[in-house]
């Protein structure tokens, strides 16, 4: 066994210690980053697998903090959803994502991340409504990304919600499938209008990932929706996308997030050669 080591009294306090305190004090700085704008959007396609053309733009939150640098989402996201801030913080998300995809024109859909936690509100599928409505997004612009918790499911509320989104045309996703809480109940209670695969299955060694990939491109396939394979970072990936009958893929070597749209995805612009 290792001895234990304790710092001498008086010494500067440990990383570990350092991590706790900066952990303890994010809700604070999460209030501060929503008051002093310091959240922004980052833009990444989603293509075709045939030919690569764009199908939608997934928006994500980014918090770049004066004193700590980029905050990444799985590190405050969870802190908004703790402290309840996600529904402010989601209100505004999307509207800054409908306005960007109005100012920019074409036909692709903005996507969006939607909290479970957002449920909780009274009226969700009425502030997307209204959002809508103020922004002058068609519906059939919009893309909501739903991540699976399955005590999600179970609520009225949310499958309500759901069904109104859906009526408005807007269309609702499934997000990370085949990681976490997935799995087939899911796409069988929920009426879904697409799945994301989780990039963690493009990152599986080479002897598996075909089959696994084959299997749930199947599954999704077999109840009638789209496929989205994340994580999409090599050639050779993209050409087993297509060799797979994939939809759609979303990834780095077709696009990295970026905060200006125009850079991070040239041909959102319509009527711009
Ligand atoms: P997500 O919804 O699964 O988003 C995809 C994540 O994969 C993004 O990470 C994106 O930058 C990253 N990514 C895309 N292509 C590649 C690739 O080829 N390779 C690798 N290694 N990564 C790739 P990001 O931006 O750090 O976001 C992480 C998660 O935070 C998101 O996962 C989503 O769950 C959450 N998130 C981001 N923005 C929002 C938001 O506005 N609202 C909510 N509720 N959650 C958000
Ligand atoms: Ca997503
Ligand atoms: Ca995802
Ligand atoms: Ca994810």
């Amino acid at each position: 066994l290792e001895p234990a080591v304790e710092p001498p009294a008086g010494a500067a306090p440990s990383a570990a210690l350092e991590a706790v305190r900066s952990a303890a004090a994010l809700p604070a700085a999460l209030r501060l980053a929503i008051a002093r704008g310091h959240l922004s959007l980052a833009f990444q396609p989603i293509r075709r697998c045939g030919d690569g053309s764009l199908v939608s733009v997934e928006a994500l939150l980014r918090w770049e903090d004066p004193d700590r640098g980029p905050v990444p989402p799985d590190t405050f996201i969870p802190v908004a959803e703790e402290t309840g801030l996600i529904i402010q913080i989601g209100a505004w998300v999307l509207r800054r994502a409908c306005e960007t995809a109005v100012r920019a024109g074409g036909e692709w859909r903005i996507a969006v991340n939607i909290s479970p936690v957002q449920f909780q509100q009274p009226d969700l599928a009425g502030m997307v409504a209204n959002i809508l409505r103020e922004t002058g997004l068609p519906p059939g612009r919009l893309a909501l990304e739903l991540t699976e918790q399955i005590p999600l499911l179970r609520f009225p509320r949310a499958r309500e919600a759901v069904r109104r989104l859906q009526a408005m045309g807007v269309q609702v996703a499934l997000d990370d499938f085949g990681s976490g809480f997935s799995n087939i109940a899911c796409l069988r209670e929920f009426r879904f209008d697409l799945v994301k695969l989780d990039r963690s299955i493009l990152a599986l060694p080479p002897a598996q990932r075909g089959t696994v990939l084959t299997a749930l491109l199947a599954v999704s396939q077999s109840f009638g929706l789209k496929v989205v394979v994340e994580g999409v970072e090599t050639t050779e990936d993209w050409g087993m996308l297509q060799a797979l009958g994939a939809d759609y893929a979303q990834g780095y070597l077709l696009g990295r997030p970026a905060a200006d749209l125009a850079l991070a995805v040239p041909d959102a612009f319509p009527g711009q050669p």
